[in-house]
């Protein structure tokens, strides 16, 4: 298949923190003239089915994903994994145990954000949950908006959620060479999420790529919603020069909050080889 295909494979529903149910997602990558898709929720395959399902009723094609939260060099790295068997059950039991942290953490940045007089996030947070095993940041940034203490989410990240502000919980995810095998194992491939997010200088970032191919890793997001043009080239050049294959998506969660909607990217720059060309048996 050719790179000039209108490929979204990084998207969120209520399965995590999206705001858009899986066929909701469906429907509208479709209407948007998605012709490829994949659902890649936070540690959660749990949407899988559905997702698989709608898309197989609008006669869109599917590949699997989904979106590993890991720590690395003290760092949150997300990895997206692609083209994997949703019944494989060492990755559901790595996923379960990812997921497993996240109750006590969002109970202990609620504790933190009452010590600057912002009472009941947790149970404002929960509100906003679609899935009692996925309380996340962004769920934490609705009830903060909803609250009016900030004016979009964007803000509540920038003054509340992020490290070295009142309400950042440091936390511990999956290891890089776990998520990798979990991914490769299950039959699919691992992608690094959105590298132009990372606040790593170049040596750490050239020793997160390495050791990610170390573990078996195969891919890079190039045109994601999180990078500028200049990084769509800077990462173009990266997936070239270390032979990783190219990915393209949104991280589409919300029709309110997200900037760029499904499908609405970029087409990935020539000369590279995307994902689904190497995961063309997996795609359904
Ligand atoms: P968590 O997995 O609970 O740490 O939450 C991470 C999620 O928060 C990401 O997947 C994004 O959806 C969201 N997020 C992170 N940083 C920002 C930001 N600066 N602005 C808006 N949303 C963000
Ligand atoms: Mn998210
Ligand atoms: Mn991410
Ligand atoms: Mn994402």
């Amino acid at each position: 298949m050719p790179n000039i295909l209108n490929a979204d494979l990084h998207s969120h529903s209520v399965v995590s923190d999206g705001t858009l149910t899986p066929e909701e997602l469906a429907a509208r990558a479709h209407a948007n003239g998605v012709e490829l898709w994949a659902l890649t929720d936070h540690d959660e395959i749990g949407g899988q089915h559905r997702a698989l399902a709608a898309a197989k009723a609008l006669g869109m094609r599917y590949l699997t994903g989904v979106e590993i939260s890991v720590t690395f060099a003290g760092q949150t790295v997300h990895i997206v994994g692609l083209g994997f068997d949703a019944d494989n059950a060492q990755l559901a039991q790595g996923l379960r145990k990812t997921r497993g942290g996240r109750d006590v953490r969002a109970q202990e940045m609620a504790d933190q954000l009452a010590k600057v007089g912002i009472h009941g996030a947790y149970e404002g947070a929960l509100k906003y949950v679609g899935n009692p095993e996925l309380i996340s940041r962004t769920h934490f940034a609705r009830f903060l908006v909803e609250t009016e203490v900030c004016k979009d989410t964007p803000e509540v990240f920038r003054k509340y959620l992020t490290e070295g502000k009142p309400g950042y919980v440091e936390h511990r995810w999956a290891g890089l060479g776990d998520a990798v095998h979990w991914i490769t194992e299950a039959g699919g491939i691992a992608v690094v999420a959105h590298p132009g997010r990372y606040k790593f200088n170049s040596t750490a970032e050239y020793a997160l790529f390495t050791e990610f191919k170390t573990h078996g890793g195969q891919g890079v997001e190039v045109v994601t919603g999180s990078h500028t043009p200049a990084e769509y080239i800077e990462y173009a050049d990266l997936a070239k020069e270390l032979g990783l294959c190219a990915s393209r998506g949104s991280d589409f969660h919300s029709p309110t909050e997200s900037r760029i909607d499904l499908g609405q990217l970029p087409f990935l720059p020539g000369q590279l080889t995307p994902v689904w060309e190497v995961l063309e048996s997996r795609i359904q």
